[in-house]
């Protein structure tokens, strides 16, 4: 039995039913476990002083692809709109193995962990060299996020009309047997999972409309849920036309990609009709800011969804796109920019910061998590707000506002990963010298 009392926290922004604000209050965690809430609670185990912090829930980021993190900056791809942005990627990728994804997907979430991240969906879509999503998965179990790793793939390439190059493509028998197995292998579907896996082919145009189909059809008989990339910017509409004669929201629909068990990235720009499909199916959105305004795609319709009743959560997405993966700098950019469109008023710090919590919780089907109330996971983000960085706020449950971008201490199951802003799980530096050079032997072959 392990116990960890966070003492007297300055505000503590629950997210709870009620969205309570809590000033002063004491939070008991047994065996990963939040047990109680109150004032002058008493421990025998650890106590994390919080006295003057802002204590919230851990952020949860639903869409990424961490491998990208080897090809952040690429100059060729700098100021690329999406598909001539993939096709500078994509034989850099094509170079990639199993260490490669290990060592990047251990940098994407130390990075995603020191800004208050405690939950992560990963979108492996590519296997080359002999690269496995259990490379991934064996790398989050050593930083100890909690992470939904969704095995992704590509089958339709360059000869078949495809984007990708044919080297990065696999045959649509192997990747569906390869779901299988990894579902076997990882999934976890009790409550406190610290793994959950997902399936998402890349995107409508790298995969074929039967592999759609049957990864649907996989993901219900084994009660698994599903991720793809969907409307992100007018060339998607525009392939979506022309080669299924629908728009993205009806293709979905048809092979059965929504429901509560379906969430699509980016989504920039769904319509009015498929807003309204997706807020009546309960199909979730990865919404992910950065990238949108990195790739120019557009401003998603966050509002639109958030009042229709759609699920929506945030995501960094990849690092060749964002080119960061701070996830509270990303809430402050999804705030700002639906203001850019809709107004000042349009969103508020505090929605956002719900969508960045307990949204994305909702959003990776994990009601157990993104909430700081009893019986819910110890997923728990301190932030120091005694900085030059908030100096004069009038308001510290305005983060996005006045920050910090940086997590003081995160809790994750119970289990600190960041303490007094250092990550304590790995040797960061050692991390991102094997990173450096992973990316320079990388540029050198290029
Ligand atoms: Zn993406």
């Amino acid at each position: 039995m392990q116990e960890i009392l966070i003492k007297d926290a300055g505000l503590l922004l629950t997210m709870d039913g009620d969205r309570r604000e809590l000033a002063g209050s004491d939070i008991l965690i047994l065996d990963g476990k939040i047990t109680e809430i109150g004032k002058d609670l008493i421990t025998k185990g650890k106590v994390i002083p919080a006295r003057g912090c802002l204590v919230t829930p851990g952020l949860v980021n639903t869409h990424h692809h961490m491998f990208q993190s080897l090809t952040r900056a690429v100059p060729a791809a700098q100021d690329a709109l999406l598909f001539d942005w993939l096709k500078v990627l994509y034989p850099i990728w094509a170079r990639l193995g199993p260490e490669e994804i290990h060592v990047s997907t251990q940098v994407a979430l130390a990075e995603l962990a020191l800004s208050g991240c405690s939950l992560s969906s990963d979108h492996l879509y590519i296997m080359p060299n002999g690269a496995r999503l259990d490379d991934s998965i064996a790398a989050a179990s050593e930083v100890g996020l909690r992470f939904h790793p969704t095995r992704g793939s590509m089958s339709i390439g360059e000869s078949k009309g495809g984007l990708p190059p044919d080297s990065l493509i696999e045959a649509e028998r192997d990747i569906l047997e390869d779901c299988i197995r990894v579902v076997d292998a990882f999934h976890d579907s009790a409550e406190g999972a610290m793994c959950r896996v997902g399936l998402a082919p890349c995107s409508p145009f790298s995969v074929s409309r039967e592999l759609m189909r049957d990864t649907a059809l996989l993901a219900a008989d084994k009660q698994v849920m599903l991720h793809t990339h969907l409307a992100e910017n007018d060339q998607d509409i525009a392939y979506s036309e022309a080669h299924f004669g629908c728009r993205p929201g009806q293709y979905a629909e048809e092979l059965g990609w929504t429901g509560p068990h379906v969430w699509h990235a980016h989504c920039v720009k769904l319509d009015a009709g498929e807003v309204d499909l997706f807020a009546r199916s309960k199909t979730g959105v990865a919404h992910c800011p950065c990238s949108n305004c990195r790739l120019g795609s557009g401003v998603a319709p966050i509002r639109a969804m958030r009042d229709a009743g759609v699920p929506v959560g945030l995501g960094v997405d990849g690092s060749a796109s964002n080119d960061t993966g701070n996830l509270v700098a990303e809430a402050r950019q999804a705030m700002l920019l639906q203001r850019v469109t809709r107004g000042a008023d349009a969103m508020s710090a505090r929605e956002t910061l719900e969508i960045a919590t307990r949204g994305g919780a909702d959003v990776l089907g994990r009601p157990d998590c993104g909430r700081i109330e009893p019986g819910k996971c110890a997923d728990i983000a301190i932030w120091d707000i005694s900085g030059v960085d908030t100096a004069g706020s009038w308001d510290p449950a305005a983060l996005l506002l006045a920050g910090p971008m940086r997590v003081r201490d995160l809790l994750v199951q119970g289990r600190e990963v960041v303490r007094h802003s250092q990550l304590v799980t790995l040797d960061l530096p050692h991390l991102v010298e094997r990173q450096n050079r992973l990316t320079r032997q990388l540029m050198e072959s290029a």
